[in-house]
Formats: C-alpha cells, structure tokens, sequence
C-alpha cells in the first residue's frame, strides 16, 4: 500500500497540495497517497489522532490550527520552535516531528524565483498568525535592514515582535508617515476580499509587494499596483514550502519550477 499523507486545516477544499505533491512523487518516482483533511475548528488533535491511527505518514498543516499543531508535536525541528508554529507533521511509530517550511518556501521564492533582494531592504510584515510567525526568523536571517510586524489586533503583533531583537510590532495605523521597499501580507484578509489598513504612502519607490493569498487577486496587491508597486501573489511560495515538506517526508528535492509553471498554467 502507498504511504499516505494529507493536508489538515479549515477550510482544505480549496488546498492545491495534493496536486502539488501528486506530481513531486511522479517526478521523483514515490509511490504515495495525498489527501485532504477538513478538521472541526475545536477538533484538531482527534483529526491527526485518527489519521495516525490510520495509518498515516505525515500531513502538512495550514490555517487555522499551525499553533496547535506546534503542542501537538513530540519533537520540533528549531525553525519550528522559533515561530511556535508548525506546518509539517512527520509519524515515524510513536514519534511526531514537526517542522515548519513556510519561511523557507518564502525566502526561495522571493530571492530564487521572483529575484528579489531581501538583505537591506526595509521590510514590513502583516499580520501575525501562524504562518507570519514561520517566516520570522528565515526572513531576519536574511539581513533587512528594518523589519516592522503589523497586524489588525495590535497587541498580538507587540508580542510576536517581542520574541525578537530590533523587530518593533503594532497596528496598521502605527505605520504612519513610513514606507517599506518590501511589504509582505501574511494575513488571511485576501481570502474575505478585504486589506489591512494601511496608511497613504507606505510603498517606497520601487517597492516589491506579496501576499502570501494566491489564486486570486487580492485588495491588498490591486492597492500595491496602484501605488506603483511590483507584486506577486503566494503560489511560488505554496511550492516551494511543499517541497522542503516533501523532502523531509522522503528524503528527495523534487523540482519545483515545472511545478510551478503548471499551476501558473504556462
Ligand atoms: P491565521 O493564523 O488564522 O492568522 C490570520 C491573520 O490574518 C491574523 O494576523 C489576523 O489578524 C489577520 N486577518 C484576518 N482577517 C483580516 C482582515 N480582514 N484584515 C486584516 N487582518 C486580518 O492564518 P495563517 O495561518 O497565519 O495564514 C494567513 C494567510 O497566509 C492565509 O490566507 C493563508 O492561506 C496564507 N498562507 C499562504 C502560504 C503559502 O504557501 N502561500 C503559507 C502559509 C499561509 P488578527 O490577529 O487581528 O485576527
């Protein structure tokens, strides 16, 4: 029987993972099954329970349950331990590891895909739930020369901000009167067609703008455009976080620009 793998978060219907990692086990030739997981909001450790129980080989994580599946994991790799989030669940036996690829896949994607510098720009992250918490750290190891955390409810980003060194967090209308060379919206708002308030003037000249949302096209990078900003929505990121999942899981780096390119539909 093919080892199995899913996606667990609600909603799921949406996730392209198990295409993406149907087509990394063709390409790397692993005989594999993926599939989706939609788990009660309050339901979550009984979902993964009952998946383990079934057999299960690992499961990639997403909104809203990356902090709970963090307590859940017996084990966590250190970039994991440093966002308090997780979004790989890897079963060996009793043993659950958890990982969390997600600012990996971010930085991959922003300076190998999209050629976009990240050392000495002034960068600002919204949002600060669990997938702003994985990119954290990949992203100050990188070198910013400013990086501000920015989210709807301000004392959850002063508290995030505050797990790092000469990282300031607040509310959107804290960021008055500043600009950013690279703004990345790690917030869910995309998804119910609305933006974080940002104030007038926050995109510096040539600024790069990134929502982590994809198959749409956000408020958030339709405002960008207007502003005179280069963007680019989340999929090169989707991917590429996939294939450090993938990797861990089997021990093989699957290609991922081909990938990529099929589901851009080039
Ligand atoms: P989460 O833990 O539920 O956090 C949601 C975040 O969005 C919170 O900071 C929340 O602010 C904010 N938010 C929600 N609605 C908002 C609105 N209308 N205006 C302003 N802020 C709003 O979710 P998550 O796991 O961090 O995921 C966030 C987004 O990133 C999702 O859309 C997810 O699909 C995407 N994502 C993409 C990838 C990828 O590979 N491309 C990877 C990870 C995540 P409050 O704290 O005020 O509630």
């Amino acid at each position: 029987m093919a080892d199995r793998y899913a996606v667990i978060g609600h909603p799921v219907a949406h996730s392209k993972s198990p295409w993406i990692h149907t087509e990394f086990a063709r390409q790397t030739g692993q005989a594999l099954e993926y599939g989706r997981i939609e788990a009660p909001l309050e339901g979550f450790a009984r979902a993964v329970d009952e998946f383990r129980a079934a057999g299960g080989r690992g499961a990639n994580v997403t909104l809203p349950f990356k902090e709970q599946a963090f307590s859940y994991c017996g084990e966590a790799s250190a970039r994991a331990r440093a966002a308090a989030a997780v979004n790989t669940l890897r079963f060996e036996g009793a043993s659950i590891y958890g990982d969390n690829t997600d600012g990996v896949g971010l930085v991959i994607d922003l300076e190998r895909n999209l050629g976009r510098a990240i050392a000495g720009k002034r960068l600002l992250l919204m949002g600060a739930g669990g997938a702003a918490r994985g990119v954290l750290q990949p992203l100050l190891e990188r070198g910013p020369a400013v990086l501000r955390i920015a989210n709807r409810t301000a004392r959850r980003a002063e508290a995030l901000a505050g797990l790092f060194q000469d990282v300031k967090g607040g509310g959107f209308g804290d960021l008055a009167g500043e600009s950013f060379d690279l703004l990345i919206n790690a917030t869910s708002a995309g998804l119910a067609n609305d933006t974080p308030a940002l104030p007038q003037g926050i995109f510096a000249r040539g600024a790069f703008a990134y929502d982590m949302v994809y198959g749409r096209d956000t408020l958030f990078l339709a405002l960008a455009r207007a502003a005179g900003a280069a963007t680019s929505d989340g999929l090169g990121m989707l991917v590429e976080q996939a294939a450090e999942s993938f990797q861990l899981w089997r021990g093989k780096r699957p290609d991922t620009a081909p990938v990529l390119a099929a589901l851009r539909g080039r």
